[in-house]
């Protein structure tokens, strides 16, 4: 084992694989607080880094667990003894901006929020909104699919994300980054990852694309006094006010 773990380092540096107490010092899970158990965790700069590192424990059949921001609520990045930690953390850059096609192109370890401050500095919004976006990572979103609080007028996540680049078991990388709206160019292969809760790959890079800012809003609290009338409400704003209720 120490083996693999000192291959790994010169990949990575040693700053950048941490080992006992270091490791026991994280927790997996935000509402338990319990310790990581994993025998080491490391953090790649670079989906290059990445793909080494990811060929490496391959090769020695070693198990992986993805972290992102640690926000999910089914424990799916909490790692065994046996497995080992990759952190995305390092890999939190926005990589552009194209403020005519409407797009950014982030690294998958960039808070939800940061994406968010990034497309209103350019006039638009980021669709995805949900109460753990200081925390939560582009990439953990597109593993989990997340819905959040905008869905019904946006969609999940799958439908922010234009193009993806993945990082698979055995080290090799698959890019479809792709930046258009329009592309029926043979299969998408991207909605396989999107929702894999990183059992088909770790998520490096993303385009995801934005919308236009709303010009203005209303908030109103309506209460229904049963499930049929809260659907007949969703389908009157729906019909009455060009479009769809922006937060439920
Ligand atoms: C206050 C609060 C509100 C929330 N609201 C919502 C909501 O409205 N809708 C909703 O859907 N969820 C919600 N969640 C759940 C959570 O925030 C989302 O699931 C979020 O998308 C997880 O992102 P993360 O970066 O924290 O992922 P993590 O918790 O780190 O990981 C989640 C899963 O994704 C995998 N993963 C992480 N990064 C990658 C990657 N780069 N590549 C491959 N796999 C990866 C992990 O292995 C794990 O299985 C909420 C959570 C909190 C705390």
């Amino acid at each position: 084992m120490d083996t693999l773990l000192d291959f790994i380092e010169k990949v990575v540096g040693a700053k950048n694989i941490l080992r006992g107490e270091d490791v026991r010092a994280r927790s997996t899970d935000w509402i338990t607080k319990e310790p990581c158990l994993a025998l080491a965790l490391v953090r790649p700069a670079s989906a290059d880094q990445l793909s080494q590192v990811m060929a490496l424990c391959y090769e020695a059949d070693q198990p992986v667990v993805t972290h992102g921001g640690l926000t999910g609520l089914v424990r799916g990045a909490v790692a065994a003894s046996n497995e080992l930690v990759i952190s995305l953390e390092r890999m939190a850059e926005i990589e552009s901006v194209d403020p005519v096609g409407g797009t950014l192109t982030v690294q998958a370890g960039v808070p939800l929020q940061i994406v968010q401050e990034a497309a209103e500095q350019i006039g638009m919004q980021f669709a995805l909104d949900l109460g753990a976006r200081g925390s939560c990572t582009i990439g953990g979103n597109i593993a989990t699919n997340a819905g959040g609080i905008r869905v019904i007028r946006y969609g999940m996540m799958r439908d922010q994300v234009l193009g993806l680049e993945v990082v698979l078991a055995d080290g090799s990388v698959v890019s479809s980054m792709n930046n258009m709206l329009k592309n029926n160019a043979g299969y998408d292969l991207k909605h396989i990852f999107i929702g894999s809760e990183g059992t088909l790959g770790i998520v490096t890079r993303a385009v995801l694309k934005l919308q236009p800012q709303q010009s203005a809003s209303q908030t109103a609290l309506v209460a229904c006094d049963s499930f049929e009338s809260l659907v007949g409400l969703l389908q009157h704003m729906r019909q009455t006010l060009g479009g769809e209720p922006r937060r439920i």
